[in-house]
């Protein structure tokens, strides 16, 4: 393996310090910044800026790498879901959705994950680490470079395989990034983190001077509900988690998403959907409803479109505002849920047929 350093993930001050080390003023740091995340160079040679020198002084200690592509794979409705093995042979996912008005990008944190929520593959699948900066940066250079050419302006959420609050120094070091108008110029209001409520890396990211909007995994209109769901309720319990979102300072003063995945006759009932009004009644924030989308592996099922319709209704009745995720690139195990390093699934060796 390449001993040298990688360039890609550095942060602006790590580059200066590099400049700085082979004798080159600092300015040099700021322009490798620009060529690694604003044009996303793939290799020195396409610096045009630097002289041939400093480029090879560069190419002498650093090399400049984005995670490898595995394996690409392409839905009906245009979705392409991008499975990438890092060095030490973990894997994990991105996803590239493509709408009339926008296109976004699914990113991971994390290869797996410890929260085992009991609806999501990538929690059944188990966990095996958290992400390095240039490892979740790396699937936004790639995805946007791989893209075709297109008029919409990129989306970037952070809903990929994971909980990016428990990776919080290489998640927030990649959301100033990604956010720096020098950097990946993604605009904070069309930057999205998900989680499940981890309230001490909260507390952190509200102090962040630039945030991204904050989505929160609600799944349940009361605890002992979201317990049985999602374990980490036991440890960051509802009400704290609502408190919390409550407080943080979306960008433009945007609503807090609360997200809710419904489980057909399990959290999808009338009753449901009345106890969430009660518990959201006068808070702001937005809800948005996202039909299981099931595998084998989830012993759960679906909510029937009545019960959806039916759900959505009390809520907006109720002036919560409400939104339904529509699933994409289901049929490539794209969707909400369901990436979960596939590969295992398929046999070491092809049985001929
Ligand atoms: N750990 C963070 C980031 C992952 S986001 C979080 O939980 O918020 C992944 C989103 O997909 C979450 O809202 C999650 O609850 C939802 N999801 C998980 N499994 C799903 C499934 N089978 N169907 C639909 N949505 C699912």
């Amino acid at each position: 393996m390449d001993a040298r350093l990688n360039l890609f993930g550095l942060s602006r001050d790590a580059l200066r310090g590099v400049a700085a080390s082979l004798g080159e003023p600092a300015y040099r740091g700021d322009q490798l910044y620009r060529w690694l995340y604003l044009k996303r160079a793939r290799s020195t040679s396409d610096m045009t800026d630097l002289p041939k020198a400093v480029r090879a002084k560069i190419d002498a200690d650093y090399t400049l790498r984005w995670p490898t592509v595995a394996e690409r794979s392409q839905s009906f409705d245009g979705t392409v879901k991008y499975l990438f093995r890092l060095d030490d042979g973990a894997t994990i996912e991105s996803v590239y959705i493509p709408e009339s008005t926008r296109r976004t990008i699914c990113i991971s944190t994390q290869a797996g994950c410890p929260l085992k929520c009991a609806f999501c593959l990538t929690g059944i699948a188990g966990y095996k680490r958290n992400l390095r900066v240039d490892e979740i940066l790396g699937q936004v250079a790639t995805v946007m470079t791989e893209s075709p050419p297109r008029q919409q302006g990129w989306n970037v959420v952070v809903m990929g395989m994971g909980e990016p609050l428990l990776n919080y120094d290489a998640t927030v070091a990649a959301l100033r990034v990604l956010m720096d108008p020098e950097g990946f110029a993604v605009a904070p209001r069309k930057l999205t983190l998900s989680t499940v409520g981890i309230l001490p890396a909260l507390e952190k990211l509200m102090q962040e001077p630039v945030r991204p909007n904050l989505a929160i995994s609600l799944h349940a209109p009361n605890a002992s509900l979201r317990r049985e769901l999602m374990p980490i309720e036991a440890r960051y319990a509802l009400p704290d988690v609502i408190a919390a979102a409550q407080r943080y300072p979306n960008p433009r003063g945007g609503l807090v998403t609360y997200e809710y995945v419904m489980l057909r006759g399990v959290n999808d009932r009338p009753e449901h959907a009345r106890e969430l009004v009660r518990l959201l009644k006068g808070r702001r924030g937005k809800v948005n409803l996202i039909p299981l989308n099931p595998a084998r592996e989830i012993p759960f099922g679906a909510p029937t479109a009545s019960a959806v319709d039916a759900f959505c209704r009390i809520l907006a009745d109720a002036h919560v505002t409400v939104s339904v995720r529509r699933p994409r690139g289901q049929d490539i195990l794209a969707a909400c849920g369901q990436l979960h390093l596939q590969e295992r699934a398929r046999p070491a060796v092809s049985i001929p047929s």
